[in-house]
């Protein structure tokens, strides 16, 4: 007998299966090669016959084979489309009425558009038996920033709700209609992650940011707001955080980024005006719009487990376990930043790298007009590391062109 299973299902089956022996092995319960792999090969196996409510194995003709493209569509596929077929609507996120033990998908409604339908943003809840914090993580309020969508599924696929204590709640995308469109903006053209907290008789932009405070951030005790680039810019793997504020601080840490600046001015953001309303907030920037940087969504992801691990909502592997010093070696964190923005128009070209320092007075980009004559040379100002930089090659004075961050002495100096 031969089982088709999903890919993504079978390696959430087996990191299960190693979880649970590798939780055994940690407590001291199992202390053998042979053990350990008795224990995981038993877990996978329980873990699949729960799953699919049997389970009948022959090892002789084989477990397991990935289903290629030619294939017909196989049963754990055809299960997951079921579960999606009716997806309620809620006027709100009614998170004290969901099922505990279980993952609850639906559309929350905001506001109305032009033909009086609601816009309705698409919502996970993972609800654990057990009480405990509330973990919101939200993405594409943005609508072009997708990098934090796979990010959001791969952890609900993968998270083992009957262990969780708490409630996680994902929101893949933040701005439906700027995603549909493709573009950043919403509806109305206004950058909503620029007019936080908006108001509750405003402009159709500031209502939408009353009603996502309302209706999503002030159900929340702590909150990861993911982003990416903004078109024509490309992006390290940073987090902006307040890093005076002891939880932001390690939340930032745990996100093991390139990068993490300390930022508190009131920006209009998500996050700043949900640290206004007391809920712990940082944006982690996962690489560059509209295309999935999948090495960036696997360390994102692996940001949100050990933010859920610190929490202890749900245990990581031991061996995922982030020390602040060990991260350290790896995450530069700068106290400021600046970007250097374009006084000529013509063609722009950005020298360094992402994730690269250069020294004062380096040159970091020139501007050329179009017949190739260099207009202006732009230079460092101090000794900085490159958090993004432009990657269109036409440039209007004006422009945004390089963001260099600096390490002053209240986080420590470069490495
Ligand atoms: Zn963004």
């Amino acid at each position: 007998m031969v089982i088709n299973i999903e890919h993504t299902s079978m390696v959430c089956l087996l990191k299960k299966g190693a979880k649970g022996a590798e939780s055994m092995m940690h407590n001291g319960e199992i202390t053998t090669m042979t053990a350990f792999i008795e224990v995981f090969l038993a877990k996978v196996l329980e873990r699949f016959a729960t799953k699919q409510g049997k389970f009948e194995s022959d090892i002789s003709e084989g477990l397991f084979k990935t289903a290629s493209p030619h294939e017909e569509i196989n049963e754990e596929l055809l299960e997951e489309l079921e579960i999606h077929e009716d997806i309620p609507v809620y006027n709100d996120l009614p998170l004290d009425a969901l099922p505990s033990g279980e993952i609850t998908t639906m559309f929350v409604s905001l506001i109305q558009n032009e033909l009086s339908r609601t816009i309705d943003v698409p919502v996970l809840v993972a609800k654990g038996k057990i009480e405990g914090p509330v973990l919101g993580v939200t993405s594409t309020l943005h609508g072009n920033e997708v990098n934090g969508i796979p990010v959001i599924s791969k952890l609900f696929r993968e998270i083992d709700v009957e262990s969780l204590r708490g409630t996680l709640v994902g929101v893949p995308v933040l701005n439906p209609p700027g995603f549909s469109r493709r573009q950043r903006a919403f509806l109305d053209g206004r950058d909503l992650n620029r007019i936080f907290p908006g108001k509750p008789a405003g402009t159709s932009s500031q209502t939408y940011c009353h009603m996502i405070l309302e209706k999503f951030a002030k159900k929340f005790d702590y909150h990861l707001d993911l982003h990416t680039a903004g078109l024509g810019r490309v992006n390290s793997l940073y987090v902006r955080a307040d890093m005076n504020n002891p939880i932001t601080h390690q939340m930032a840490v745990l996100q093991q980024s390139q990068i993490i600046l300390h930022n508190t001015a009131p920006d209009g953001s998500l996050r700043i005006a949900s640290m206004a309303l007391g809920i712990p907030s940082i944006t982690v920037e996962i690489g560059n719009p509209l295309q999935i940087h999948q090495e960036f969504v696997e360390c994102a992801l692996s940001g949100v487990r050990a933010t859920l691990d610190w929490l202890n909502m749900l245990p990581i592997y031991p061996s995922e376990k982030i020390e602040e010093t060990s991260s350290r070696a790896k995450t530069t964190t700068c106290t400021r930043s600046y970007w250097v923005y374009a006084e000529h128009g013509g063609m722009l070209q950005v020298m360094p790298k992402i994730n690269t320092w250069v020294s004062k007075g380096d040159v970091v980009a020139v501007v050329r007009d179009v017949f190739g004559n260099i207009l202006v040379k732009y230079k460092a100002k101090e000794d900085s590391i490159v958090i993004g930089k432009s990657v269109n090659p036409i440039c209007c004075a004006g422009e945004r062109v390089v963001h260099l961050g600096v390490c002053d002495d209240e986080f420590g100096k470069k490495k």
